[in-house]
């Protein structure tokens, strides 16, 4: 067996790969090296073709049989942006901290856990990794192939930590156990293009839009419950496509998103809603895309024994939340409980994106005490 990495540097040297979805860069062959060096048995899954693709994701195990505790994350970034102080993909450490794109979101995190599996080798049951390479962009040929990997091979992990930058204000505050679903919807309301001196020779479908949606924003969901806030809908845009003044336009368009909770599947949301437009204007056109369902991981082994190592080693205790937008947690939960566990997201997708190097070594000792907990 070799030295484990240093986290701070493994997570650099992923840093350093221009890993921009769906590119890889040499991400997956680093973290392929540093893992076949800690005896985990490494498969490199290339799947799909442009623009998407192709994604490379890299599933490692190390040792047989259950319990079987599976770490989930991604190695691609969201695109750099203009305006850094040094290069985003050239690491610097600076007052303390890594900078780079994917020093929070989420490389020094992978770098965290690997380090943590490289150091603590003697283990029963199964470690394994789940990391995919398109998380940032659609996930098509991300964590949705990985799972269809393992379903083909009958592996199914008992629990999973997903390593998200989760914490708010610092390291340990916060553990996600959940996330909400995510709707997108358009509305097209078809109408009679015309001349405005003459509005019986036309319908306006702008007053009808309107109609659907001052209902849809009566329209009360649910009232939350003990895990998620009240789910929401929120008009994002309405067109008409009309420049000029004297036009009644043929076409009156809305696009919306709903963020809901585990009280709501997606489908049913989109039927609720396509009923609601139907009574007010049956000849309207719904368009829809469930981007996710919601979930939750009620309390239990997984909630606990990732919280103790937390607090073991940064003395606080993690609240759980299921706010934030959604993650690849919301294919995993259909494997296995899943909760998801990271560093300080307070600058993730930015520009000088950065993570506190003290930060990563902690997290790194609580990842090795979770790795203990689970298969010690
Ligand atoms: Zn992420």
């Amino acid at each position: 067996m070799t030295i484990a990495p240093d986290p701070v540097d493994l997570a650099a040297r992923l840093i350093a790969c221009k890993s921009v979805t769906p590119s890889d860069d040499g991400a997956m062959n680093i973290m392929a090296e540093a893992l076949e060096a800690a005896g985990f048995t490494v498969h490199l899954l290339t799947k799909g073709q442009a623009p998407d693709g192709p994604v490379t994701n890299l599933i490692a195990f190390r040792g047989k049989g259950h319990p079987h505790l599976a770490y989930a994350g991604h190695s691609d970034v969201v695109p750099a942006g203009q305006g850094w102080s040094s290069d985003p993909f050239t690491p610097t450490i600076k007052d303390g901290y890594l900078v780079g794109r994917g020093a929070v979101d989420m490389k020094s995190s992978v770098a965290a856990f690997i380090a943590a599996a490289s150091r603590y080798t003697e283990h029963k049951g199964t470690l394994s990794f789940l990391i995919t390479g398109d998380e940032e962009g659609p996930a098509t040929f991300g964590t949705p192939a990985i799972i269809e990997w393992l379903n083909e091979r009958s592996i199914k992990p008992d629990y999973c930590l997903v390593g998200e930058p989760t914490s708010m204000e610092v390291l340990g505050d916060t553990i996600k156990n959940g996330r909400r679903g995510s709707v997108n919807m358009w509305i097209d309301v078809p109408g009679i293009q015309g001349h405005v001196a003459y509005p019986d020779r036309a319908q306006n479908p702008i007053p009808v839009l309107a109609r659907i949606i001052s209902d849809l924003e009566s329209w009360l969901l649910d009232e939350g419950d003990q895990w998620f806030q009240p789910s929401n809908l929120e008009v994002t845009a309405i067109e008409s496509d009309n420049k000029a003044t004297n036009v009644i336009p043929s076409l009156a368009k809305a696009q919306l998103n709903i963020r809901f909770n585990a009280l709501h599947k997606g489908a049913e949301l989109v039927d609720s809603l396509k009923k609601r437009v139907a009574a007010i204007e049956p000849k309207a056109k719904v368009k829809f895309a469930i981007s996710g369902e919601a979930f939750v991981t009620e309390k239990g082994v997984l909630t606990e024994k990732v919280s103790a190592a937390i607090t073991k080693n940064t003395g606080r205790t993690p609240s759980l939340s299921t706010s934030g937008g959604t993650s690849d947690a919301r294919f995993l939960t259909k494997l296995c409980p899943v909760i998801e566990f990271g560093l300080v997201n307070a600058t993730m997708h930015k520009v000088d994106e950065k993570a506190s190097v003290e930060d990563i070594q902690q997290l790194s000792r609580i990842d090795e005490d979770i790795i203990k907990s689970f298969l010690g």
